[in-house]
């Protein structure tokens, strides 16, 4: 199966769009994160859920441009950016304990970051390996499978 030919690449400027989600029970550990790495992320673009957005904003005082709150559309947003190309990276510390009202929009936002081919941080140590990477500060090509291509081959 030939699958050299059924991608696209886009690429990733040197600074990156962020989105930084968290969950209530998360929030103050994102927050944490947020503040011992303000150095690096100030180098990109930041954005993120309402209140998530907030919170960083007036702890840590870096520029986060907020969009609505999770539950009231705020990852179906996030999500629409990464399919339109705005958003290119995300941090989303989750809850694995709570039940959220909004669950569904969270598991299609997670989905539409795998099929973007976005990096995606669910915890700390990821979001840590994810931040030191050089890639942070090179350009890169994220590879898109165009799975329609692949559904028509039989
Ligand atoms: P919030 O949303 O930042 O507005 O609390 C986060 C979420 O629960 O998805």
């Amino acid at each position: 199966m030939d699958r050299d030919n059924d991608f696209k690449l886009v690429n990733m400027e040197k600074q990156k769009h962020i989105a930084l989600v968290a969950h209530d029970n998360r929030k103050e550990d994102l927050i944490k994160w947020v503040r011992i790495n303000k150095d690096k992320l100030g180098k990109h673009l930041l954005c993120g859920t309402g209140t998530t957005a907030r919170m960083i904003n007036e702890a840590v005082h870096l520029p986060v441009k907020a969009f609505n709150s999770g539950p009231l559309g705020g990852d179906q947003q996030i999500g629409c950016r990464i399919v339109e190309g705005d958003i290119d990276f995300m941090i989303f510390f989750w809850d694995p304990l709570t039940a959220q009202p909004h669950d569904p929009d969270v598991k299609a936002l997670l989905r539409i970051a795998v099929l973007y081919d976005i990096p995606v941080a669910t915890n700390q140590a990821t979001a840590d390996f994810l931040l030191l990477s050089p890639l942070m500060n090179e350009e890169y090509e994220r590879k898109i499978i165009d799975y329609s291509k692949r559904m028509h081959r039989k």
